[in-house]
């Protein structure tokens, strides 16, 4: 009973890597924290797989979280907060 969601305006927010916890300032674009989250996986992954040395440190930051799911999700819904607060770019 709920669509009332789907007249909201959709809203494009713009977040960087590194706000995300990376190494860089390449940018995603997406009207959800998940859909950004999603995009900076990816991202990752492709960094990754070249081996780049800033996001691989990056993601040894982030181990420590993961091996401890209550940090990790505190992490992540603090990201989460940070990312509903930033202003739209549409
Ligand atoms: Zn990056």
């Amino acid at each position: 009973m709920q669509s009332r969601e789907i007249d909201r305006v959709r809203e494009m927010k713009k977040i960087t890597c590194k706000e995300l916890g990376g190494a860089c300032e390449q940018a995603f674009l997406g009207d959800s924290f998940a859909d950004v989250a999603r995009q900076s996986r990816q991202h990752a992954m492709e960094m990754f797989a070249k081996n780049d040395t800033h996001h691989l440190k990056a993601a040894e930051r982030m181990k420590t979280l993961i091996a401890t799911p209550m940090a990790m999700e505190e992490w992540m819904s603090e990201r989460e907060i940070y990312f509903n607060n930033l202003p739209d770019v549409s």
